[in-house]
């Protein structure tokens, strides 16, 4: 069984770049949805004991052909929300530190560089998603996935995710989701990140 996990920070602890109203849609209402609907689909299947939603995403072929798809977009849906809330705090650092940020000098240049191609990735993914930080095969990627896909799924490990679908920024910015992405960088846990990095080794 799964329960929805407490936010880790106050519903207004990330304004004024996330309304407390937003928060509230998107943790309580969508979050719990997945939680909900992965809940009743793995009723009565081998992962009903399962309690880790990438678990049960890295074991898709122990379940009925009929019910897959709808696996992948609920436990998705539960593992990069999860994470989400993980990569938000108010106040946190406003720029990479540790060794990922090393890295992403490394890779880009700069974090203005880096910050820009995440932006350009972000924009690109048409209709819901995510865009990702991921680590693949010991190296710094940007990535997208449609819809609720984990980057697990194709054996990346993701160190940031920003979710692009409308209900992340619709109350807040309406249209202006380029306006969203920009902001969005104020509120980043880099030490939460940095420590995904450091375990993705
Ligand atoms: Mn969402």
């Amino acid at each position: 069984m799964f329960e929805l996990v407490k936010l880790p920070f106050e519903y207004d602890a990330l304004e004024p770049v996330i309304s407390s109203e937003t928060m509230h849609e998107h943790h309580d209402k969508h979050h719990q949805t997945y939680v909900n609907n992965l809940n009743n689909l793995l009723e009565g299947t081998e992962l009903e004991s399962l309690d880790c939603p990438k678990k049960v995403l890295e074991s898709l072929d122990k379940l009925p052909e009929d019910k897959k798809q709808a696996v992948i977009n609920n436990a998705g849906g539960v593992y990069n929300h999860n994470l989400l809330w993980e990569f938000f705090t108010p106040g946190g650092a406003k720029e990479p530190v540790g060794e990922v940020a090393e890295k992403i000098n490394e890779k880009w240049g700069s974090f203005d560089e880096f910050k820009k191609e995440f932006v350009a990735a972000e924009k690109g993914r048409f209709g819901s998603g995510w865009a990702w930080l991921v680590v693949d095969n010991g190296e710094l990627k940007i990535t997208t996935t449609k819809n609720q896909d984990s980057p697990v799924l194709e054996g990346q490990t993701p160190i940031y995710g920003n979710d692009l679908w409308e209900h992340a920024f619709y109350i807040d910015y309406k249209s202006d989701k380029g306006s969203y992405y920009e902001k969005v960088w104020d509120v980043l846990n880099w030490d939460k990140i940095e420590e995904k990095y450091q375990e993705s080794k």
